[in-house]
């Protein structure tokens, strides 16, 4: 039987760009090294692309959009296309699944399902829906008429992380493309296979060639062109605060081309003791913060535990945490695998020493693991005694560290769950419906969740408040971002 292991030796990645249909180096010739953070074997070279190649990827894009070779089809002939582009990416699945695992470290159970069916299911989605989404008349006087259209705003560029490079690309490209946009993507530097093997099966399903670029590169170069380009209409941004705040500047220094962002988080779980399922709060505290490596967005990396369950809680949660421990991502039972690159595994690092040397109590974890592999590992990572000044409680850490604190009553919970400048996600642990739609309603986030957090589907927004950023991938709300409104009065008789 062939295993992950016989396939992965046999990979031979692509990391030529893809513009106007057609896989190309930079035009610089510029490459760079993409390391494996499973084991540090090299997968190959990538091309760095940066303005002149952004340039040549707009244009080609532009083309696109003015020819109306995409934006010209009718919204059933462009749902035909995403539907077969989702068909093939379920068909290259395996392919796909481990180009994620290679290229990013997580676990080859999960790229399957959670990453390639998460982005097939969203591809799938928004093609399906794009004819049945009906534009409105507005109710004036009888003397006009007046009608209120959605057009594709052009040029979309979306710039994404490295967590989730597939899905990320798809929560983008998947409405952008179905409203009728041409679209300029660009992976994180550190994850750009899969993006780029995307491109390709666009083409294969039938997407006309332009109309899907895909350019990897680092953000200061390709990233920040695309952000700064006079003749990009829209950028559509998921990533970290910090460059968000970047795009948002570059935007308005430029064109003021529509910027949206997705970004960081530090999501507060309260747990009350009235909790109706501690066992299930205790799985889904730790099973949500070492999902992923810890290296999503809306992880619950701040666990507030009423004070008069806290013991029973922790114990339970103790006993949870070595089923997390880092195995081999090519292996289906792995549960947690690499972090990404050295940098973030010194970034993960340096927060759990900022946790030691802060006054947090190391309960389980804190070190590397699997360092004979060559690759990036780290312990699952609990800290308890965390109060809320702490390093570890205030800033995202994008690991497996989970930061316990406690609370007296729930007011308290919600007053220190909403002191930090993100807004992704919290959740709420309680059996009286009152306290749950207050709490809700007092949490400062743009999703609550109540008796669980393992809530998600395409058909709900996903975005933040505050820091979080102002866009939502996602749902119906997401055409919202790709799309202009238009007005047209028609005088009648
Ligand atoms: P990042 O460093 O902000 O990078 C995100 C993307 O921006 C990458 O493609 C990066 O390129 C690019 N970039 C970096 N500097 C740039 C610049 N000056 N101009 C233009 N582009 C630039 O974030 P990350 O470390 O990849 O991702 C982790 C962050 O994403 C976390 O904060 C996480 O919470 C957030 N996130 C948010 C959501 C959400 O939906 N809210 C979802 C997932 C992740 P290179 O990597 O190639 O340099
Ligand atoms: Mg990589």
């Amino acid at each position: 039987m062939t295993t992950w292991h016989d396939k992965a030796a046999a990979v031979q990645a692509d990391g030529r760009a893809f513009i106007n249909g057609e896989r190309v180096w930079a035009k610089s010739e510029q490459q760079f090294e993409n390391l494996s953070p499973i084991d540090g074997r090299k997968l190959g070279m990538v091309a760095r692309c940066d303005g002149a190649d952004v340039d040549i990827a707009v244009a080609a894009a532009r083309a696109a959009f003015e020819d109306r070779r995409w934006a010209g089809k009718s919204p059933a002939q462009r749902k035909r296309v995403l539907v077969r582009f989702a068909e093939l990416m379920q068909k290259y699945g395996a392919e796909l699944a481990l180009l994620e695992t290679l290229d990013m470290g997580k676990p080859i159970k999960y790229s399957q399902t959670v990453d390639v069916g998460g982005a097939a299911n969203c591809i799938r989605w928004y093609g399906e829906a794009i004819d049945k989404v009906y534009d409105e008349i507005a109710p004036t006087p009888d003397s006009n008429l007046a009608l209120i259209t959605r057009e594709p705003v052009g040029v979309v560029a979306a710039v994404v992380p490295w967590n989730y490079p597939m899905l990320m690309a798809s929560w983008k490209i998947a409405p952008a493309l179905a409203a009728g946009n041409s679209v300029v993507l660009k992976p994180s530097e550190k994850s750009p296979l899969t993006a780029l093997r995307m491109a390709e099966i666009a083409l294969e399903a039938g997407l006309p060639p332009g109309v899907f670029n895909v350019l990897p590169g680092y953000g200061a170069e390709a990233g920040s062109a695309l952000a700064l380009h006079m003749d990009v209409d829209c950028i559509g941004f998921t990533g970290s605060t910090r460059v968000g705040k970047q795009i948002m500047q570059m935007a308005g220094q430029s064109n003021l081309k529509r910027a949206w962002t997705e970004l960081g988080g530090k999501s507060a779980n309260i747990v009350c003791a009235d909790c109706p399922n501690l066992d299930a709060a205790v799985e889904a505290a730790i099973g949500s913060i070492f999902f992923n490596q810890g290296e999503s967005c809306n992880a619950p990396s701040r666990l507030f535990v009423e004070e008069s369950i806290k013991e029973r809680f922790l114990e339970k949660a103790l006993a949870l945490v070595p089923s997390y421990q880092p195995a081999d991502p090519l292996d289906e039972n792995t549960v947690m695998g690499a972090i990404v690159d050295a940098t973030q595994l010194n970034t993960v690092m340096g927060y759990i020493e900022a946790g030691r040397t802060g006054g947090a109590r190391l309960l389980a974890g804190g070190k590397q693991a699997r360092t004979e592999t060559g690759g990036y590992y780290v312990e699952p990572t609990l800290f308890d005694q965390v109060d809320s000044s702490m390093t570890i409680a205030r800033e995202e850490i994008f690991g497996p560290v989970l930061s316990v604190l406690s609370f007296t009553d729930v007011q308290d919970a919600v007053r220190q769950a909403n002191a930090t400048p993100y807004g992704l996600h919290a959740a709420v642990w309680t059996s009286d419906l009152s306290k749950a739609i207050q709490t809700s309603r007092a949490l400062r986030a743009g999703t609550v969740h109540v008796n669980q957090y393992d809530g998600d589907d395409i058909t709900v927004p996903f975005g933040g408040y505050k820091q979080s950023g102002n866009g939502r991938d996602k749902s119906l709300h997401a055409f919202d971002k790709y799309t202009e409104l238009k007005t047209t009065w028609i005088q009648i008789g």
